[in-house]
C-alpha cells in the first residue's frame, strides 16, 4: 500500500543518511574540451571511479600524479549521473539535516555548469540547483499523507566580503549583515525569503537571481566569477500525526574562481578582489580541515562565507566539496593546486586517524 511504500522509502533514506552523517565528501569533475579544441593535449591521463591521474611537466620528461576522492566524474558524465550521486545527501534535508555543497575550481572549469547548467538550460542540462528542488518537491508530494513540508529559498552573493541579496525585485543592492543562530535559523535574516512550491517558482527565482548577479559585470570584469553565490533552501517539515517538526537547510554554493592572480599584473580593484577571494577560499579550506581533524577551535570567523555557513558546517551537518578541473594541458598549474586543495580537505580525516593509533 501507499503507506507501506512511504515507510519503506523512509527506512531506505534513513540508512543512507546514517552513512553520510557528519561526513565530508569530496567529488571531482573534469570539464570536456570545447568544440574545436579536440587536438589539444589533455592534462588528465586517467580516470577511475575514485582516482584521477594527471600528467605533470617536469625537467626530466613527464611525471604523473594520482589523487583519490570519494568519486571522480570524467568529461562524459551527464548532469543526471552527477546528480544521482548527490541525491541521498539532498534528500536528507527533508529529515532535518543541514547540507552544504560547494563548487570549487578555476574560472571556466565548469562550476556553474554543475550547479546551474549551461547558458541555455534544457531539461537534460539542468544543474544540481534545479534538480535538487524538483527532487525535494517530488518526495514531499510522495509523503503528503504523512508529512507537510514548507520550502523557502534565499539567494545571496558575497563579493569583496560584502553580502548582498540576489532576490530583490526593485534593483536595490543593499548590503546585509550575517547574524548567526537567530531564532528562525536564518544566517541572513534580512535577505528575501521566498516560499516556493513548484519547479516553476524555482526557475523564476533563479532567473531573477542571475539577472541581479550580472549587475555591475562588464565583459572584462565578469563579477560572477569573482563572487560566491549561495542558494539556500530552508525546509520545515511537520509530521501530520504527531505534530513533531523538523527543520533542515541546504546551501548550494558556486564559489568564486580559485585561480591565483599574478600579483605583478593585478592592481587596484582586481587586486583587492583577488585578495578577498584567496582569503575566503583558504578560510573555507581551514574550516573544513579543522572539522575533519575534530579540532576544538574551528576558525569560522575568518571570512563572511564561513560565518554564513557556520551553523551548517560541522556537527551533524553534511558537506560535499565538488572540485572542478579544466582538461587543457596549459591549465595544469591551476589543476594541481585545485587537486591539492581537494586532497587536503579529503584526506585529513585519514591523517588524524593514523595519528591516534
Ligand atoms: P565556471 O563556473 O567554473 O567559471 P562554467 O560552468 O561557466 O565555468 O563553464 C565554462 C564553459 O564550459 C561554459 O560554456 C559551460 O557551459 C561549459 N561546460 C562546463 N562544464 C561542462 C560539461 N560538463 N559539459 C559541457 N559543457 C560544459
Amino acid at each position: 500500500s501507499g503507506y507501506h511504500r512511504v515507510l519503506e522509502e523512509n527506512r531506505k533514506l534513513y540508512n543512507e543518511v546514517q552513512d553520510l552523517k557528519g561526513s565530508i565528501r569530496v567529488y571531482c569533475r573534469v570539464r570536456p574540451f570545447f568544440p574545436g579544441q579536440r587536438n589539444q593535449f589533455s592534462a588528465v591521463e586517467n580516470i577511475e571511479d575514485e582516482t584521477i591521474t594527471v600528467s605533470i611537466p617536469s625537467r626530466n620528461g613527464k611525471g604523473q600524479r594520482s589523487f583519490n576522492f570519494n568519486k571522480v566524474f570524467g568529461s562524459s558524465a551527464t548532469q543526471a549521473e552527477v546528480f544521482l550521486d548527490m541525491q541521498p545527501l539532498i534528500r536528507s534535508v527533508l529529515d532535518g539535516y543541514n547540507v552544504c555543497i560547494f563548487a570549487y575550481g578555476q574560472t571556466g572549469s565548469g562550476k556553474t555548469y554543475t550547479m546551474t547548467g549551461p547558458k541555455e538550460i534544457t531539461e537534460k542540462s539542468q544543474g544540481v540547483n534545479y534538480r535538487a528542488l524538483s527532487d525535494l518537491f517530488m518526495i514531499a508530494d510522495q509523503r503528503k499523507d504523512t508529512f507537510h513540508y514548507d520550502v523557502y529559498v534565499q539567494m545571496i552573493e558575497i563579493y569583496n566580503e560584502q553580502v548582498r541579496d540576489l532576490l530583490v525585485t526593485d534593483g536595490t543592492n543593499r548590503r546585509l549583515e550575517i547574524r548567526s543562530s537567530s531564532h528562525k535559523g536564518l544566517s541572513v535574516p534580512d535577505a528575501s525569503l521566498v516560499s516556493v512550491s513548484s519547479t516553476f517558482d524555482v526557475i523564476d527565482l533563479m532567473n531573477l537571481g542571475h539577472r541581479n548577479r550580472a549587475v555591475g559585470a562588464t565583459a572584462l570584469n565578469d563579477r560572477s566569477s569573482r563572487s560566491h553565490s549561495c542558494l539556500t533552501v530552508h525546509v520545515q517539515g511537520r509530521d501530520l500525526t504527531s505534530g513533531a517538526t523538523t527543520r533542515g537547510c541546504m546551501h548550494l554554493v558556486d564559489l568564486a574562481g580559485s585561480e591565483r592572480v599574478d600579483k605583478s599584473e593585478a592592481t587596484g580593484d582586481r587586486l583587492k578582489e583577488a585578495q578577498h577571494i584567496n582569503k575566503s577560499l583558504s578560510a573555507l579550506g581551514d574550516v573544513i580541515a579543522s572539522l575533519a581533524h575534530k579540532n576544538s577551535h574551528v576558525p569560522y570567523r575568518n571570512s563572511k562565507l564561513t560565518q554564513l555557513l557556520q551553523d551548517s558546517l560541522g556537527g551533524q551537518a553534511k558537506t560535499l566539496m565538488f572540485v572542478h578541473i579544466s582538461p587543457e594541458s596549459d591549465a595544469i598549474g591551476e589543476t594541481i593546486s585545485t587537486l591539492k586543495f581537494a586532497e587536503r580537505v579529503a584526506t585529513v580525516e585519514l591523517g588524524a586517524a593514523r595519528v591516534n593509533k
